[in-house]
Order: C-alpha cells, then structure tokens, then sequence
C-alpha cells in the first residue's frame, strides 16, 4: 500500500502525530558577532566552512519546494543573521515565493541600526530581538563582550521603521533575572514591545554553563502574578509561547517553556542550517542533508518527495528533560 505522505503531489506537510508543518526556521549562517554564553562557547571557531554554506540560489529553491508543500512561514535566523552578507537581496527573494506569506527575523540587533530599513524594504515585517538583561556589564559578560547601546540602538531604529511586532527575547537565569527581569518588562512596555521570557535548554557541549542557570518560568510567572493582574492572551501564530496580557493594559507577556512545560504537542516547525541540514527537531539528532542532494543535481520532484519522506519522520518532542547531555550541537548550528 502507498504511504500517503510520499504522494508528490501532495500540497502539505503533515507529520504522523498529526501535526502540519508549515514554517522552516532558517539559519543563514552560524556565526555571530556575540558569544552568549548559553549558546555560543568562548574562544568557539568551529564555524562551518563556506563553500559549505548553501548559496542565495540552493537556498531559494529549497524554500520554494517548501512553499510549494505548505509552507507559509519562514523565519530567518542562525547564528546572527545580520552578519551574512546579502540578507536583504535573500530576504526579498523569499519574501516573492509562492505561498510564503511572511517572512521574519530573529537578530540580536546589534547590526540592526543599520539594515533596518533594507531589510523592512525586502518585506520583513516581525523582528524578535535577544535582550536578557538592561545592565550594560551584566550584558557584556552574558554576551562576551556585547555593546548593550548597539541593541537599543538597533531596537529604536526597527520601531521607526514600522516594525510590527517587535518581540524582546530575555533568556531567564538564575543569576540575572530576578534583577532584570522588572527593567526589561518594563522597557518593553514603554515601547510597546512584547516581551518573551524563555527557558534556558540544555544545548552545545556537555557541562556548558547555561544548563547551571536554569531557572523554570513558573517561579517568574508566580512573582509576576503577585505583581500583576495576568489575563490569559490571545496571541497566536502556532508558536510555543504561552502570553498572558496585563489587565487594563494592551502589554502581552509570553513564556517559552521548553523544560518546564513542553510544547511539542502543537510542534509546527522544521530547521535548515546553514549548510542545508534539515533537522526535523531542535532537541534530536534526526536530520536530512540536503546540500548533497542539491549539488548532485536533484530535481525538484524529488527535492519534495525527500522533504516529504523526512516530514513523515518527524519526531514527537524533544527530550531535554530526560536526556539534557544528548544535544550537542549549539543552538547558533541548527537555527535557534
Ligand atoms: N542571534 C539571534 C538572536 O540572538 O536572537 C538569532 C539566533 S539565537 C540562537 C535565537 C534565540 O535562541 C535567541 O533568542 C537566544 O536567546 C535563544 N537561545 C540560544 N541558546 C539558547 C539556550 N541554550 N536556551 C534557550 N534559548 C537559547
Ligand atoms: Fe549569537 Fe544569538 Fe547565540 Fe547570542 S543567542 S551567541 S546573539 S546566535
């Protein structure tokens, strides 16, 4: 009997736990301007090489497949995406494929001041933007010798630009966030920002300092509830934050919670890295090369069917909990 899921015909991609896959984080590069220390080792110089990296063109075409399947979100990310030259010229040739119908960015925003507007121009509209904390030391030391100004910068520049919404990403940690946390808040609701508070996943080598500054959401959100009055949001897009709104305010708060409250139940994302892996989940090894294929030639039938044969072994979650050591690779290689 046929699986159904190998039909080349087929339109969409579904997973066998049910799940339709419709948005690809794209990781453009694994390098980075910053080192946070949770993602990114020190001294870490183990950068793919770039004759490895799948060129404008390779990358254009595997994203038409995929919105030939489906797909209707792509998300550019990596490493730091502002770093790889030519993001603007990618981000348009994206943003003009059939069926994608938005395209965003995750940055650390330090280069943001800058590309702002070439970027808004290729029709990148959503921005998410890593700030852990408001405290220029704290902020050099999490990020190995960041300019906290840049980012603020680079965040002031997105709003004058039109930037619609604009997310603040704060890692949550032990050490930091219980002095931050309020100033971050309450900067992003200043400039109507959105904040998110995410979950530190035990990922890169074994031992890495991140996994010893695990702190659950639960203990922010119970403090914030003391504080503030939190009304279940509505903020959807089918990704993994749970936002609650502050009564009396229009100010929406999400929390990621990979640990403490998992979300691969409504999993609607697959990755590429910058060297044309497709992996299938952020917390586990399956992956398809796609590089080989693409520089052997592939046709474009069979580029969907090999998409559609690696949908269909799509993990069901994550196992951070059970099995911390097991990811080793760092966030900034398959495209946080
Ligand atoms: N450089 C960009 C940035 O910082 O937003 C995009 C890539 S970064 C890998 C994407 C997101 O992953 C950031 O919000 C970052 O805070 C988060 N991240 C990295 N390592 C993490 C970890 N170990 N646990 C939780 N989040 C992590
Ligand atoms: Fe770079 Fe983003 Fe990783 Fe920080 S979180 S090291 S900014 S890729």
């Amino acid at each position: 009997m046929k699986n159904p899921l190998t039909e080349v015909d087929q339109t969409k991609l579904v997973d066998p736990f049910g799940r339709p896959i419709e948005y690809v984080r794209l990781s453009v590069t694994d390098k980075c301007n910053l080192r946070c220390f949770y993602c990114m080792p020190k001294g870490c110089k183990n950068f793919e090489s770039s004759s490895n990296w799948l060129s404008f063109d390779e990358i254009e075409r595997v994203m038409a497949v995929f919105g030939s399947l489906g797909v209707n979100r792509v998300r550019l990310t990596g490493g730091e995406p502002l770093v790889r030259k030519g993001l603007a010229q990618l981000s348009l040739r994206i943003s003009k494929l059939p069926g994608i119908n938005d395209l965003s960015l995750s940055t650390n925003a330090t280069l943001l001041s800058q590309q702002a507007e070439s970027l808004y121009a290729a029709g990148i509209r959503r921005i998410n933007v890593s700030l852990d904390t408001l405290n220029q030391q704290q902020f050099c030391q999490i990020t190995g010798g960041g300019k906290l100004k840049q980012v603020l910068t680079g965040l002031d520049k997105a709003q004058e630009v039109g930037f619609k919404p604009i997310k603040v990403n704060m890692v949550v940690m032990k050490d930091t966030c219980l002095d931050d946390y309020q100033q971050v808040l309450e900067y992003c609701m200043q400039n109507d920002f959105t904040l998110r508070f995410i979950e530190t996943m035990p990922i890169g080598s074994p031992g890495r300092d991140g996994s010893k500054q695990y702190l659950s959401l639960q203990t922010v959100k119970k403090r914030l509830e003391k504080q503030y009055d939190l009304i279940p949001g509505i903020m959807t897009g089918g990704g993994p934050a749970r936002y609650y709104r502050i009564n009396g305010t229009s100010f929406e708060i999400g929390f990621i919670t990979p640990i403490s409250q998992h979300f691969c139940e409504t999993c609607n994302r697959v990755r590429v890295s910058v060297d044309g892996t497709l992996y299938l989940c952020l917390g586990q090894d399956d992956k398809v090369e796609l590089r080989p294929l693409l520089r052997a030639g592939i046709s474009d039938d069979d580029l969907k069917k090999v998409i559609i044969d690696a949908i269909a072994k799509k993990p069901e979650r994550h196992e951070f909990n059970k099995k911390p050591d097991k990811i080793v690779r760092f966030m900034s290689m398959t495209g946080g």
